[in-house]
């Protein structure tokens, strides 16, 4: 049984000064998009359709968190690495990124990469934003589609570029693959302890 709590959506964040109270933990979620991100999220918070909160016309830009339990939270980023963000647009995002980072209550990132890909530039930059304080784990999603043989490879190769900056899982939302691991990785990041 999952150690997380019912999740529900607490709020979307356009501005620094919108950001929940920071108290308790809080662990954010970044991907490319396409990486399988919402489905990662729906699948571990065991809520199906949660994650499309973020995927609403004009959520896709803003930081959309969902509490789990009294004072901890989720926070899901907005994809990247498609087309370049506008320069309006980076005016906007650049100071929530820097507002995330300096909160006390985030613990740690999780990054979603799609395990066919592998790790991709985007992903080099969120590694750099998080470096410092916070702990990284690397869910390799969409693992149904690869072999046992490819599945050893992507998982050796994301480890060595990691070089000791985080952790690495395979995992897949339509199977459930590495689902009760990244569940107690999340959990015990948060504080959550076990159920009596
Ligand atoms: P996001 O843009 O990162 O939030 O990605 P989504 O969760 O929307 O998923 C992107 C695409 O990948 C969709 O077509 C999903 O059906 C597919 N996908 C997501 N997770 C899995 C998985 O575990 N296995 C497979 N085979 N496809 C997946």
């Amino acid at each position: 049984m999952s150690r997380l709590g019912e999740a529900r959506f607490l709020t979307s964040v356009a501005a620094t000064a919108q950001f929940p109270a920071d108290v308790g933990a809080e662990v954010a979620f970044a991907g490319r998009s396409n990486a399988g991100k919402s489905s990662a999220i729906n699948a571990i918070t065991q809520r199906r359709g949660l994650a499309r909160t973020s995927k609403t016309p004009g959520r896709t830009r803003l930081l959309n968190y969902f509490e789990l339990a009294p004072a901890r939270r989720l926070v899901d980023l907005p994809g990247y690495g498609y087309a370049s963000v506008a320069a309006a647009e980076r005016d906007v995002w650049l100071p929530l990124l820097e507002g995330l980072r300096a909160r006390a209550s985030l613990k740690g990132l999780f990054v979603i990469v799609d395990s066919r890909r592998g790790l991709t530039e985007g992903d080099e930059g969120i590694f750099e934003w998080a470096q410092g304080d916070h702990r990284l784990h690397v869910l390799l999603s969409k693992a149904d589609k690869l072999n046992r043989g490819e599945s050893a490879a992507v998982l050796r190769a994301t480890s060595a570029r990691l070089a000791g900056r985080g952790t690495v899982q395979l995992f897949s939302a339509l199977r459930g693959i590495g689902l009760h691991e990244a569940q107690e990785t999340l959990a015990s990041w948060l504080g959550l302890g076990s159920r009596s």
